[in-house]
């Protein structure tokens, strides 16, 4: 078998008396796409801190493509491309500016037009950040998470807050990723049955379910899985 993508074992990680994420374990193949679900606080977003070596576990282990994040930083930010929740872009910079500086970052960027395609933001090249709509800022940053050709992407809430159709743009944007692996951070469930090829379901820091979007359902007994969060 190939080597995972990503692969997480017992991980803990706890914030003075808030445990957060508790013995979480899991696996994602390469190409996959693993849609990582729960309710606000449910340990989403510091499962993949961990993952991404921007926190060090208490305890368990990490790898990305057999690099620990905490040892060989340099390795894993090579082959990760991060897009978190509200990045802070500078915005009096146009997009053009701003790929342009992600991109001085990286000895093999992808093209400037290739990733204006990839996120659908051709027409907005010359529009400064702080006039971009959520949607666009959304793909924007999507698109910079892309500049240095990383081989496992990490998306946390990609479309939350965003109208019907600035949501499809966006997934639009990640099915053309066809080669890399991502880990979706996500609360819709919409979202990860378009997306996702497996799905884990966090709970009060804990994984309570997973599997195949649909299948999930049935796991959580519930009619829908947004009630499973109720
Ligand atoms: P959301 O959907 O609201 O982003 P989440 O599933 O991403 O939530 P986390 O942000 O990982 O959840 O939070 C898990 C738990 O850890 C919560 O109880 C939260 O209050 C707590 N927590 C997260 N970050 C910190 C921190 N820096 N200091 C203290 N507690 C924290």
């Amino acid at each position: 078998m190939s080597q995972p993508a990503i692969e997480a074992k017992n991980l803990y990680k706890r914030y003075g008396e808030v445990v957060a994420v508790e013995d979480v374990s899991l696996s994602v193949a390469p190409g996959e796409v693993l849609g990582l679900l729960g309710a606000n606080g449910a340990g989403k977003t510091t499962t993949i801190e961990l993952i991404a070596g921007l926190r060090k576990p208490d305890r368990g282990t990490v790898r990305v493509l057999g690099h620990d994040p905490q040892r060989e930083r340099a390795a894993v930010r090579r082959l990760l491309g991060v897009q978190l929740q509200e990045a802070t872009l500078h915005g009096a910079l146009t997009v053009a500016e701003l790929l342009g500086l992600y991109r001085s970052f990286y000895p093999d960027p992808r093209p400037a037009a290739e990733l204006l395609d990839l996120v659908d933001l051709r027409e907005q090249a010359k529009t400064r950040f702080e006039r971009l709509s959520g949607g666009q800022q959304q793909r924007l940053s999507i698109a910079l998470a892309l500049v240095g050709r990383p081989r496992v992407v990490i998306l946390d809430e990609l479309t939350t807050g965003l109208d019907p159709r600035a949501r499809r743009r966006i997934w639009a944007g990640v099915e053309a990723l066809a080669d890399e692996t991502v880990l979706l951070v996500s609360h819709a469930m919409d979202e990860v049955e378009r997306l996702c090829d497996r799905v884990v379901l966090l709970d009060a820091g804990r994984i309570v379910a997973q599997g195949a979007p649909a299948g999930l359902v049935a796991q959580t007994g519930t009619g829908s899985l947004e009630e499973a969060f109720v």
